[in-house]
């Protein structure tokens, strides 16, 4: 039975008037997995806060300070985008250590996969500042408890339609922690060129696909089948972690991407299949973006079906057999970038 994070912590950080990152994203969420029936068909796991160690694996000391000075009770912006509510302290730090013991019970052997729905996101966030709607990077987190709980190998992929900066930074040159991106190109927060795939100890193991405004559910999976996959299946992972972004829905109101709701449901049967190929199945998929109501609450519906039912909907087999798909020249062309960086720049 797979485990998933749903708490009423998370609607107590109170957006601005008008600010897209607000608690009815959750709120639709609940709403759509309730009636889907997650409480039946899983386990409920506390959000409980995260620990001091585990922000210290991931942010800076002065960072931390300077977060537990400005943020508990009070209101305020961390920068442009980023405001703080009274409940935000609380919700940044369930979010973080709901997401991280998700993944201990998953690697732990407890639960088989999991599902967390937690805000504020954490992906923009890095080790020494605040960024795009983030404060804590929940999934880096998460990855580096897995890897001080045991895991060699922990991969991150992020299908947020934004780069995630903070944890391609957090894990840049860390080559026991791959981070896998597919985001709008260009596009914010202005990282996720092709050509970064590393730093000096960990080449290969960044991995961008940066897609042009306008792809759709061809050029995403076409990233995931002749990209993502198969350098998920040769890295080889313990387990994998999933910052799953619902703004490259085609009716987000941030971006200009045309996935619909079952694109992101098939781009979770891909994360099962390859966490059951190499991962022991374990996989956890995390809340990041989403401004849609509908399309947030939508796609989470398909990762939940992803997540719960018993088989696995697709075959990897049967995947690389297939012919490659017919998308966008400029998409063909990302995808072509992303592989001869790689090919130049070497591989963990
Ligand atoms: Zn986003």
């Amino acid at each position: 039975m797979f485990g998933y994070v749903l708490d009423e912590v998370f609607v107590h950080h109170r957006a601005p008037a008008g600010h897209p990152e607000r608690p009815a994203r959750v709120e639709a969420v609940r709403d759509a997995l309730l009636a889907a029936g997650v409480r039946e068909r899983g386990h409920a796991v506390p959000a409980r806060p995260v620990k001091d160690e585990e922000l210290a694996a991931v942010h800076t000391g002065s960072y931390l300070d300077d977060l537990t000075r400005a943020v508990p009770g009070r209101t305020g912006w961390l920068d442009p985008d980023t405001y703080f509510s009274p409940g935000t302290w609380d919700a940044a730090r369930a979010a973080a250590g709901g997401v991280s013991e998700l993944a201990l019970r998953v690697l732990s052997g407890e639960l088989p996969r999991g599902l967390a729905v937690v805000r504020p996101p954490g992906h923009h966030a890095e080790a020494d500042r605040a960024m795009g709607f983030c404060l804590i990077n929940n999934v880096a987190v998460a990855a580096r408890a897995a890897r001080a709980a045991g895991a060699a190998r922990v991969a991150i992929l992020d299908w947020d339609v934004h780069h995630g900066n903070g944890t391609q930074r957090i894990f840049w040159d860390d080559p026991s922690v791959m981070y896998l991106s597919v985001h709008q190109w260009p596009y914010y927060p202005g990282t996720g060129a092709p050509v970064e795939i590393g730093g000096e100890h960990a080449r290969g193991a960044t991995v961008n696909v940066g897609l042009p405004a306008g792809s759709g559910d061809d050029e995403y999976l076409a990233a995931f089948d002749e990209v993502f996959v198969p350098t998920l299946v040769s890295f080889a992972p313990d387990l994998i972690l999933v910052s799953a972004g619902f703004d490259a829905h085609r009716a987000d109101p941030l971006a200009s991407m045309r996935v619909s709701r079952g694109g992101f449901g098939a781009m979770a049967d891909r994360m099962r299949a390859v966490a059951e190929r190499v991962a022991g199945g374990r996989l956890v998929v995390a809340l990041e973006g989403g401004y849609d109501l509908d399309g947030l609450a939508g796609g989470m519906s398909e990762v939940l079906r992803a997540l719960a039912d018993d088989a696995v909907a697709v075959s990897l087999d049967q995947l690389a057999e297939a012919p490659p798909r017919v998308i966008s020249a400029p998409a063909r062309a990302a995808l072509a970038a992303t592989l001869e960086a790689r090919a130049a720049g070497g591989r963990p």
